[in-house]
């Protein structure tokens, strides 16, 4: 974790704040501070894998952790009844910003039909 040098590494380590929404030993998630949707929720790995594609099938246990939290954190923002919208940026076209694997977890409206 010390050689994470991403935000979501500094936020693991302490070193900035965040607005926890749930934790336990493998995964840690926040409120995003740009929400695009009126819940916005980032859930990450404690360890860290830095982009999707850099994965590998020795991490699948983290994946896997990773995904089954993703309800947890849905019940802990109040939106696991409503439903709610899981996304994994990934590559140029997905302008994703972070190299710390994360999920976004996106509810508490009508999020539509169209994925994004
Ligand atoms: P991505 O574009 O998929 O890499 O997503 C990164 C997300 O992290 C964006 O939605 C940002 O708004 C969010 N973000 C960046 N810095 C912070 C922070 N310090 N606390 C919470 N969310 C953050």
């Amino acid at each position: 974790m010390s050689d994470n040098p991403t935000i979501f590494g500094k936020i693991l380590r302490g070193e900035i704040p965040c607005t926890k929404v749930y934790e336990d030993d493998t995964v840690l998630a926040f409120k995003d501070i740009n929400p695009h949707a009126k819940v916005h929720v980032v859930l990450i790995p404690k360890t860290h894998i830095t982009w999707l594609r850099n994965a590998t099938p020795a991490q699948q246990q983290t994946l896997g952790q990773l995904l089954l939290a993703a309800p947890k954190v849905a019940e802990a923002a109040g939106i696991l009844k409503s439903g709610y919208r899981v996304i994994i940026n990934d590559g140029p076209d997905s302008h994703g910003e972070v190299p710390h694997l994360h999920l976004h977890i996106l509810g508490g409206q009508d999020l539509g039909t169209k994925i994004a």
